[in-house]
């Protein structure tokens, strides 16, 4: 994992600690290579303008050091990994704590484009509580993709928790109700909702993902980020951010994500803290985001 990553920023530093050859690092200098890494952690699929602001960053510590010849480039990766461990660092909140805490039944949300692990996030995270003594009710909130029910349904089964649903194209908002209300009834405490996968550009699922919130008050809102979506993913988590507004973000597919720069995106761009990510395709494949390990196989340290 994150291979890509350092081979094309090492590509940069060590090619920054060449070309800079005085003792003082001018800003001339360092705008050419702080151009090469933009560049590069843009090929990892940093968005552009955490790239900029990591430059920026690296910039102002850097101009008008006094630094031996031989130590240009060693100052340089000093720099950049103090600015990715720092980027990275956040208080991580435990939501199977939170849920834990909660009075009565609480209700997590999962919301997500097609496609980025929202319903396997939502089934690895019902089997989290289910290990913490807490049987979720799970609830089909994905009322337009094809086969969406079924899917749940069989994890349903699998993992020995109840599923409400209603038909195809019923209105999402009184499926997530429902949920509640029977979760309340059996003294469930909490209910994990699926929701349509949507695009920013679908102004109908997100004035739909509008009515969820206000007929149902979520507790948690988990916004679910295909790691592999590379540069798009800051954009995506903005526009959900604006419409009905995030609480964590879960990033997927960091077992097959060879580039590793959708977490320096997010963590950067968004307020909202990485609470898990997905490394598998397995129930147990969902692990607490650790900013330490991340930072350390983004480095290689
Ligand atoms: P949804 O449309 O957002 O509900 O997405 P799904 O949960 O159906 O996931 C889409 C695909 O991504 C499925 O094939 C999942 O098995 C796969 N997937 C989800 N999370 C992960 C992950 O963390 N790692 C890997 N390798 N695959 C994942």
């Amino acid at each position: 994992m994150f291979s890509k990553f350092r081979e094309k920023v090492d590509n940069a530093l060590s090619k920054a600690g060449k070309e800079i050859t005085e003792r003082e690092i001018s800003q001339k200098d360092l705008d050419k290579v702080l151009e090469d890494l933009k560049v590069s952690l843009i090929q990892a699929d940093v968005a552009l303008d955490v790239a900029e602001l990591i430059c920026e960053d690296l910039s102002d510590k850097l101009s008008g050091q006094e630094v031996k010849r031989t130590k240009v480039e060693e100052t340089i990766k000093e720099s950049f990994r103090y600015t990715v461990k720092d980027i990275l660092a956040q208080e991580t909140p435990d939501l199977v704590e939170k849920v834990k805490e909660d009075e009565g039944t609480t209700l997590v949300l999962f919301l997500g484009f097609n496609g980025s692990g929202k319903t396997s996030t939502l089934v690895k995270f019902a089997n989290m509580l289910k290990k913490e003594g807490i049987e979720p009710v799970l609830a089909a909130g994905d009322t337009y993709r094809a086969a969406s029910i079924e899917q749940l349904e069989k994890h349903g089964d699998k993992l020995g928790l109840k599923v409400v649903k209603h038909d195809y194209g019923s209105d999402a908002a009184a499926v997530i109700y429902d949920a509640v209300e029977h979760a309340k009834t059996e003294g469930k405490g909490a209910v994990l909702a699926d929701t349509a996968g949507r695009s920013h550009s679908d102004a109908n699922l997100m004035d739909e993902l509008g009515k969820i919130c206000r007929v149902n008050d979520p507790d948690h809102k988990v916004l679910v980020i295909d790691s592999l979506t590379g540069n798009d993913a800051v954009e995506q988590a903005k526009e959900f951010r604006e419409t009905v507004g995030i609480d964590g973000v879960v990033l997927t597919k960091m077992d097959v994500n060879e580039k590793g720069g959708a977490a320096l995106s997010v963590a950067r761009s968004l307020d909202e803290p990485i609470l898990y990510i997905g490394v598998g395709q397995e129930y147990d494949d969902l692990e607490k985001f650790d900013a330490e390990q991340i930072s350390k196989r983004i480095l290689s340290d």
